[in-house]
């Protein structure tokens, strides 16, 4: 699964489909704006903001998806 790091968000490709995630909590949006509001959020609170992850669509499993390394 191809994935790239930024802003605290990262960028997953599913087949055709581009998701997001926050880096932070590992949620996923379906939108770009939405994951940056999050891992903002994340960020300056540790820890998620319920109005946001109600848009979320998933989450990340810890063990299944682990990062090496940040661009
Ligand atoms: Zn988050």
């Amino acid at each position: 699964m191809p994935a790239l790091f930024f802003d605290g968000v990262l960028r997953i490709k599913i087949r055709e489909s581009t998701f997001y995630a926050c880096g932070y909590c590992g949620l996923i949006y379906e939108d770009k704006e939405t994951a940056t509001r999050c891992a903002e959020f994340c960020r300056k609170h540790g820890g998620c903001s319920i109005e946001i992850e109600e848009l979320s669509i998933g989450r990340i499993e810890p063990a299944s998806f682990r990062l090496t390394k940040t661009i």
